[in-house]
């Protein structure tokens, strides 16, 4: 017996009529960023992956056990990108963008790979919806790309939005508080699991992300970034703040988020809603001025946003998912063995008129045609028989009321646009 594929663990297809959905919102994502003076930016599924290392950082969980690495023919070491903030910092410095008057506006829709445990809402290829805002440092530029997320969202439906925000400071800043958090945790190692214990070595911050209980009990006399952030870094922040009380978006200091990335500077921020829910976060968020020097390019800063879009779609208000449905296609049905080709010409001439129409190909009885479209949901089927094809018109019936009327293509596309 020759053996069945499946699909990769961690990765799935997408399917009709689900792609609908998908589409919806990568369209809505296109218009809302365009509205922005945004541009698409598509960069390579494989990169060199040294970027990934240098940019999202060594220490990092994505690069020390989730990328999907290997060496290809020539011994080249290439990375599925995990994430596309670097691969963008890389583009951006290839194609000297600095050139272009800042500050630069790119989003990017797509695939990433991470090596994580499959589970509701995480997969091993998922897709993310981003943009990034490259040379701007000031704070403006951080409210105008969380205007711009909230504004997508609220396009998307979604109720009762808030922004958590937070800074983690500039390099200064991070640097003071680094020291004075690991000052706090040493005493304390033996109550650290094994993770934390090494990131007090790597990357002290990351703790702060912990879910373990213990740890966070302890990390709740822990100092606060709040007590190191530099005047700059300060004074940044209650701009970005001031702006989005002039603005009315909703909006809370969360004094403890960070982020898993190593590049985050300044501002960083999530949003919650209703729909969003807490357990698993939609969005990552956040400044990082460090990251194009970083990867050998100019002293640029940015600012992005990376949408996770499987889990927004799982998320989605249901006004939104039935404003996609939308109609099921008229269907058209031949009557005799003539009428099939000149009911596919009927078929043209409603499409014509811009109505979307499935064509019954297969010559079947009209008896089975009509239970087909039952189980399609299609709603209005139009028929073609001799007669209609020597007054060149279709006969439009309505499966729900059983009424039906002789019509032009026109006059049907017409009828079809009053009742719905
Ligand atoms: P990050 O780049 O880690 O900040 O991730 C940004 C967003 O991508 C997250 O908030 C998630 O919604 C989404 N995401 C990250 N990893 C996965 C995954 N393995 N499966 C599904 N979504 C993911």
């Amino acid at each position: 017996m020759s053996t069945r594929f499946r699909s990769v663990k961690g990765t799935r297809d997408l399917l009709p009529p689900e792609t609908a959905v998908w589409n919806a919102v990568e369209a809505c994502a296109r218009r809302v960023f365009e509205s922005y003076g945004y541009g698409e930016v598509r960069t390579p599924l494989l990169e060199d992956t040294g970027l990934f290392e240098r940019g999202v950082g060594e220490s990092s969980d994505i690069v020390g056990k989730e990328m999907y690495s290997f060496e290809d023919r020539k011994g080249r070491r290439v990375s599925l990108r995990p994430e596309s903030t670097a691969a963008v910092g890389r583009a951006f410095i290839q194609h000297n963008l600095q050139e272009l008057p800042p500050p630069v506006r790119l989003f990017y829709i797509g695939p990433h790979f991470r090596y994580e445990r499959p589970q509701k809402g995480r997969y091993r290829q998922f897709h993310q919806i981003g943009a990034e805002l490259l040379g701007d440092p000031g704070p403006h530029s951080d409210a105008e790309v969380i205007l711009m997320l909230v504004e997508f969202l609220r396009q998307l439906e979604f109720r009762d939005l808030a922004v958590l925000v937070n800074t983690v400071g500039d390099e200064e800043s991070r640097a003071s508080f680094r020291a004075a958090l690991v000052a706090y945790l040493e005493p304390h190692r033996e109550r650290l699991g094994e993770d934390s214990r090494r990131r007090l070595e790597t990357n002290p911050l990351r703790i702060l992300d912990t879910k373990d209980p213990a740890e966070r009990e302890l990390l709740e006399a822990a100092p606060t970034l709040a007590d190191h952030l530099s005047p700059a870094s300060r004074e940044h922040f209650d701009q970005v703040l001031a702006i989005l009380e002039r603005f009315e978006v909703p909006f809370e200091v969360a004094p403890r988020l960070v982020r898993g990335l190593d590049y985050y500077t300044k501002t960083v921020f999530e949003i919650v809603s209703k729909g969003l829910g807490s357990h698993d976060a939609v969005v990552g968020a956040g400044r990082y001025d460090g990251l194009i020097a970083e990867l050998g390019g100019p002293p640029v800063e940015g600012i992005g946003f990376a949408i996770g879009q499987d889990r927004l779609i799982d998320v989605l208000p249901e006004s939104f998912l039935a404003a996609v449905a939308g109609e099921p296609p008229v269907m058209l049905i031949p009557i005799g063995e003539e009428a099939r080709v000149e009911g596919l010409a009927m078929a043209e001439a409603l499409r014509a008129e811009g109505v979307a129409v499935v064509a019954e190909l297969s010559g079947r009885s009209m008896r089975a045609a009509l239970k087909q479209a039952n189980r399609r949901g299609v709603r209005y089927v139009a028929l073609v028989g001799e007669e209609e094809i020597a007054s060149g018109e279709l006969t439009l019936r309505d499966l729900e009321s059983g009424e039906q009327e002789t019509l032009s293509a026109a006059q049907a596309a017409r009828r079809l646009k009053e009742q719905r």
